[in-house]
């Protein structure tokens, strides 16, 4: 799948959207999920263009991948979920409902998250 540099997290990316930038350096950005599926709801991307988990392990270098992990993990941290945990999530591709092309991870906590996946 081709990058598409027009989708919403390109666009936050390059300030065409407003976001609430919870945490950003050379290699992330972090901000709040718009529709929060939990209390704590934030997403994470990578600064380079990449459509999903495959295509940023393939193709990023091992900096980027080093730093994006990193401020993740940071991230996390900030949130003050480490205590009580936390999910991360990356959607990939059509089954999953992966809706924004540019890939990123959920951060998910603030309350009991249930079981991995809904019923079918
Ligand atoms: P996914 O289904 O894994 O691709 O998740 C995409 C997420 O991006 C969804 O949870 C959306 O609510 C969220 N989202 C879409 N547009 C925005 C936006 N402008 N700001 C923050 N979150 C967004």
């Amino acid at each position: 799948m081709t990058y598409d540099p027009t989708n919403v997290f390109a666009r936050i990316l390059r300030g065409e959207i407003p976001c609430e930038k919870l945490y950003e350096d050379e290699f992330a950005l972090a901000f709040p999920d718009i529709r929060p599926a939990a209390p704590c709801h934030v997403l994470v991307i990578p600064k380079g263009a990449y459509v999903s988990s495959a295509d940023f392990g393939a193709k990023a270098s091992p900096e980027e991948i080093t730093g994006f992990f990193r401020a993740v993990a940071l991230v996390a941290q900030r949130l003050g979920v480490e205590q009580s945990g936390y999910r991360l999530l990356a959607n990939a591709g059509p089954d999953s409902h992966q809706e924004v092309p540019h890939f990123h991870v959920h951060i998910l906590g603030g309350r009991k998250l249930g079981p991995l996946l809904a019923p079918a």
